[in-house]
């Protein structure tokens, strides 16, 4: 069991509760919103770093074309 703050009104209650004692914001839905746009900014990271990546290799594979058709 952990502490959490209540994001109505910023009370400290357990996240096992299913709505805040003081204000009756339901914590569970608002904890599974906060999970799931957390987990899709990750998901939209990886998905930059993977294109980043890509970006890289193509770079990098060129440059070595480069150098061989060059020299
Ligand atoms: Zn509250």
């Amino acid at each position: 069991m952990a502490l959490i703050n209540c994001i109505d009104c910023s009370k400290n209650i357990s996240d096992k509760a299913h709505t805040c004692p003081e204000c009756g914001c339901p914590i569970q839905h608002t904890l599974a919103e906060i999970k799931k746009a957390k987990e899709k900014k990750e998901k939209n990271k990886l998905a930059e770093l993977d294109a980043l990546k890509q970006f890289l290799y193509f770079t990098i594979g060129f440059m070595i074309l480069y150098y061989l058709f060059i020299y």
